[in-house]
C-alpha cells in the first residue's frame, strides 16, 4: 500500500478516504502522476538501495560528468520505441529537459556577435520556452516572440534564428514541424511528450537537437532528468561546457536512478507504453464524451495517424486538452471553468487569447475524475438553462 503523504484537494481524513464534496477540480500543472499505478506495480524491480559510500565523485572513472551506461540505455529505448535516431548521436543529461532546452539554446547561440540569436516558438507555444528564454536573455540570445509573427519578413531579416518546435506540442499535442528552414537558422526539437503514450509514432525523428525527458516517459518529474540526441560534434561540446559552468554536470543520484527505472521499461517490453496509452486513450474518450453534450466548448483536433509502435492507425492520447470556449460571452473560458470549480491553465500563458483554457489529463484518476465530474455538471446544468 502506499503511504499517504498529501491528499487530492478533493479528500481529506484518515488515509485521504473522505470525499470533499464542493472542492475544486485540479487541472492545472502537467505532473504526470497518472503513471504512479505503473511503478506500484513494480515496486521491488524499480526499487534503489545506495550503499552512502557510492556515486561520491563529481565524475564517472575521473571523466565525464555523464554516464555513459545511462546513454547505452536511452539508446536501447530509443532503438525500441523507434521514435528517434541516435546511431552516430551524442547525447547529453541534464537536471530535467528544462536545462538541456536552456543549455541547447546557449550553444546554438553565435559566440561572438552584436546581434543576438532570435529565439522564436509558434503559438500556442510551451511557456516555459518563452520564460526561461526571457529570463536569460543575453548578448548571445533574445527572446522574439511567436513564430509566425517572423514568417512573412523578407529573408534578409532572418538571420541567427533558433525555432524551439515544441512536438508533440504542449498544450494541444499536435506534430508541430519547424516553420524555419535554412542556413539561418537551427532547430530544437522538444520531443518531452514523443512516446506513445501521447501520440502516434509516424517515423524515427532525426533532428539536429532533439530534446526529451524522464518526466513524461517514466513519470519521474522530481527525479530531474532529461536529455538531448545532437548530431553535431561542436553543438554538442558547446552543451557541455554549458553543463560544467552551469552546474558542474547533472546529479550521479539521478542518473543513476533513470538508469534503474529505464531498465525496467526495457525489461518490461510494450508494458509501460500499453498502460499509459490505455489510460491516456481511455481519459481522452471519456473527456470527448463529455464535451460533446455541449456545443459551448470544443477540444483540439485529433487525426489519426499510422503509428510504427503499435502498427496501426491511431488517435493522440494527449497529456492535455486545449478546450475551447465557443461563445462570445464566455471570452474568459479559464473564468467560466473556474466559476465551475475547475482550475486549469489559462489561454494567454501559451501567446493566444483567453478563449482557451489547458486542462492536465497526465495527474491521478482521482483529479481526473472529479475533472469529469465537474466538467459534466458545467455542461448538463448549462443544457438545463436552455
Ligand atoms: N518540455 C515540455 C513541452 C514540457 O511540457 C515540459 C514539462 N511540463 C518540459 C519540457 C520540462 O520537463 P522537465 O524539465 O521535467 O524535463
Amino acid at each position: 500500500n502506499k503511504p499517504v503523504c498529501d491528499c487530492n484537494t478533493c479528500f481529506t481524513g484518515p488515509g485521504c478516504s473522505k470525499f470533499i464534496p464542493h472542492c475544486t477540480a485540479n487541472a492545472d500543472g502537467g505532473d504526470p502522476l497518472f503513471l504512479e499505478p505503473f511503478w506500484m506495480q513494480h515496486l521491488a524491480s524499480s526499487a534503489l538501495v545506495v550503499a552512502g559510500w557510492h556515486q561520491m565523485s563529481y565524475t564517472y572513472s575521473g571523466k565525464s560528468f555523464f554516464s555513459e551506461e545511462l546513454a547505452k540505455v536511452v539508446r536501447k529505448v530509443h532503438a525500441s520505441v523507434r521514435n528517434a535516431v541516435t546511431q552516430n548521436r551524442f547525447i547529453i543529461f541534464g537536471a530535467g529537459s528544462t536545462q538541456v532546452l536552456s543549455a541547447a539554446v546557449f550553444a546554438l547561440s553565435p559566440e561572438n556577435t552584436s546581434s543576438p540569436a532570435k529565439v522564436v516558438t509558434s503559438v500556442p507555444y510551451y511557456p516555459v520556452d518563452k520564460q526561461q528564454t526571457q529570463y536569460f536573455s543575453s548578448q548571445k540570445f533574445k527572446y522574439e516572440g511567436d513564430a509566425y509573427r517572423w514568417k512573412n519578413r523578407s529573408d534578409c531579416s532572418i538571420t541567427n534564428m533558433i525555432e524551439i518546435v515544441t512536438s508533440p506540442n504542449n498544450p494541444d499535442g499536435q506534430l508541430k514541424k519547424a516553420i524555419f528552414h535554412g542556413p539561418n537558422v537551427k532547430t530544437i526539437y522538444d520531443h518531452a511528450y514523443y512516446w506513445p503514450h501521447f501520440t502516434p509514432i509516424p517515423a524515427p525523428s532525426d533532428e539536429d537537437v532533439m530534446v526529451f525527458t524522464l518526466s513524461k516517459l517514466t513519470g519521474h518529474a522530481g527525479t530531474r532528468l532529461g536529455w538531448a540526441v545532437i548530431k553535431d560534434e561542436t553543438v554538442f561540446n558547446r552543451m557541455m561546457i554549458h553543463m560544467q559552468m552551469n552546474s558542474m554536470g547533472v546529479s550521479k543520484d539521478a542518473q543513476l536512478r533513470a538508469f534503474k527505472l529505464l531498465n525496467v521499461v526495457l525489461e518490461e517490453g510494450t508494458g509501460i507504453f500499453d498502460f499509459a496509452y490505455q489510460t491516456l486513450k481511455s481519459r481522452w474518450e471519456r473527456l470527448v464524451q463529455t464535451v460533446s453534450l455541449s456545443n459551448r466548448f470544443s477540444l483540439q483536433e485529433n487525426n489519426p495517424q499510422y503509428c510504427t509502435f503499435y502498427n496501426k492507425v491511431r488517435q493522440l492520447s494527449p497529456a492535455y486538452a486545449w478546450l475551447k470556449c465557443e461563445r462570445e460571452e464566455d471570452k474568459d473560458c479559464y473564468a467560466v471553468l473556474e466559476a465551475a470549480n475547475i482550475i486549469g491553465r489559462q489561454g494567454n500563458l501559451f501567446g493566444v487569447e483567453d478563449g482557451y483554457v489547458r486542462l492536465s489529463l497526465v495527474r491521478t484518476q482521482d483529479d481526473f475524475d472529479i475533472l469529469i465530474e465537474r466538467l459534466h455538471k458545467l455542461i448538463t446544468e448549462e443544457d438545463g438553462d436552455k
